[in-house]
């Protein structure tokens, strides 16, 4: 049966009456209603009232080989034909779950050649959590439970993955966090650098997790979790120094080194994984988004081959999803992974559209009156804005700058995201150098009218 077709209006009455939205305040529909997204192709998603908009975010930092790609609707058609479900509990598998453990392990790095799948990146950090406790337990420290992730840090949505995180009004939200949760500074030299140069913050900024762990007791202390750049937080990169040392404390003190690769995994840095373009090897990784480019839901915990020798004597393993290693979402993850490959998609990024983007991006704002900062790396971006450049003072929080900005970016034909008082951009990897200049006049002409809302010149 084809969906009912409606208009804008139907639909947004509709939305507003029945449907609670992540991340967003129900007031807000109020006055306006959603935006109703109704086809996609490309880099372009087209809404209900038939306007075609750039879309710079790759929908939530997932669509990395862009809309409409045949070879993933034909994966998944093919396995809904074969079998479109069987589980991979107790003593069960499907072909393509056996199949994408097997393509994921050749493309994960070191010894990362063990799986678990999950459908969703909070899952997979979820799972992260009870694995790495079990595998204390079962390595005969018990206590070591504790979890250390950063302010700003996003993880996920669950309770637990909501605790790993460092966002403030999520912890504040039913009193979320929960106990065995620490949080450290992140690592953003702009807005903490003070009078340190960008390498001497980002050993300061590791500092604080060897701080941590003798405050709490390394016996105490299970993992480290970070993104390799915190992007939810509003696109961190950190600098050169911050990740081997923070790599460095970690074995120091045989403490799990997690890196959260739901964003920066599958080609967004120009790199199968952010990790290695920080030059650090974890013992765990969650992944997720770019897995399947979001084309169906499905996630996965990359893990080493010492955490997986500990997990064989470690008994039955009390964890799972119905829908884990699903094989219709395992079968389009193979396809996506094919396509990254067949167009050497990362090979691109890196020598070619990052770059691109990088210089046109920073060409064309850095000097903008509205314009602190130009951060991030790859196909990753965050622009700070601020109301004096010079002494980076923010503007007051209820004049929703970027909110404002983002507003008018999606009047131009262009999605870009609001992050506190920074707009942040995570194109599909297949952006053209031609999207690439779309993309930055329309964000141009957006931060311009957005200057003369908030009277900055
Ligand atoms: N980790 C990171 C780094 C993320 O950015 C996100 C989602 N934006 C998650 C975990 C949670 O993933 P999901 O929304 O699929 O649960």
């Amino acid at each position: 049966m084809a969906a009912v077709e409606r208009g804008t209006d139907e639909w947004q009455k509709l939305d507003v009456a029945h449907h609670l939205h992540p991340f967003t305040d129900p007031k807000y529909f109020d006055t306006k209603g959603p935006l109703v997204v109704t086809h996609a192709d490309g880099v372009y998603i087209t809404d209900s009232s038939g306007r075609k908009i750039l879309d710079g975010m790759a929908g939530l930092w997932c669509v990395n080989v862009g809309y409409g790609r045949q070879e993933l609707i034909d994966a998944a058609h093919a396995q809904m034909q074969k079998l479109a479900y069987y589980n991979v509990f107790f003593q069960s598998a499907t072909p393509p779950q056996i199949e994408l453990s097997r393509v994921l392990s050749e493309i994960t790095p070191g010894d990362l050649n063990h799986f678990f799948f999950t459908n969703s990146g909070s899952e997979a950090n979820d799972t992260i959590i009870r694995m790495v406790r079990h595998f204390w337990e079962v390595e005969g420290q018990p206590d070591k439970q504790i979890f250390i992730g950063r302010n700003l840090g996003y993880h996920g949505s669950t309770l637990a993955a909501t605790s790993l995180g460092g966002m403030a009004a999520m912890h504040g939200m039913g009193k979320s966090l929960l106990p065995g949760f620490e949080h450290i500074m992140h690592p953003h030299w702009y807005a903490e650098g003070g009078d340190l140069s960008e390498a001497e913050f980002g050993l300061k900024a590791a500092q604080a997790l060897e701080d941590k762990i003798l405050e709490l007791g390394p016996e105490n202390v299970a993992a480290f979790v970070g993104e390799p750049i915190q992007g939810a937080g509003g696109v961190i990169d950190p600098p050169a120094t911050y990740w081997p040392e923070i790599q460095r404390i970690c074995r120091k003190y045989d403490v799990l080194l997690v890196a959260d690769e739901v964003i920066c995994g599958f080609g967004r840095l120009g790199h199968w994984f952010g990790c290695e373009a920080y030059g650090i090897q974890p013992d765990l990784m969650p992944m997720a988004k770019g897995l399947s480019s979001g084309y169906l839901p499905i996630a996965a915990v990359a893990y080493s081959g010492r955490v997986h020798k500990t997990l064989q004597e470690g008994g039955l393993f009390s964890h799972g999803y119905t829908y884990s290693g699903h094989p219709v979402s395992c079968a389009v993850a193979l396809a996506n992974i094919q396509l990254i490959k067949d167009e050497n998609l990362i090979q691109t990024v890196h020598d070619d559209t990052a770059p691109y983007f990088r210089k046109t991006l920073t060409d064309a704002v850095a000097d903008h009156p509205l314009v602190g900062e130009v951060r991030g790396a790859g196909l990753l971006a965050g622009i700070q804005l601020v109301k004096d450049k010079a002494t980076k003072t923010l503007f007051e929080e209820d004049l929703a700058v970027a909110v404002k900005c983002r507003d008018h970016c999606l009047n131009n034909g262009l999605i870009m995201r609001a992050v506190g008082q920074s707009m942040v951009a995570s194109p599909p990897l297949t952006i053209t150098r031609a999207q690439i200049d779309e993309l930055v006049e329309k964000a141009v002409k957006s931060l311009d009218q957005t200057a003369a809302d908030v009277g900055v010149m």
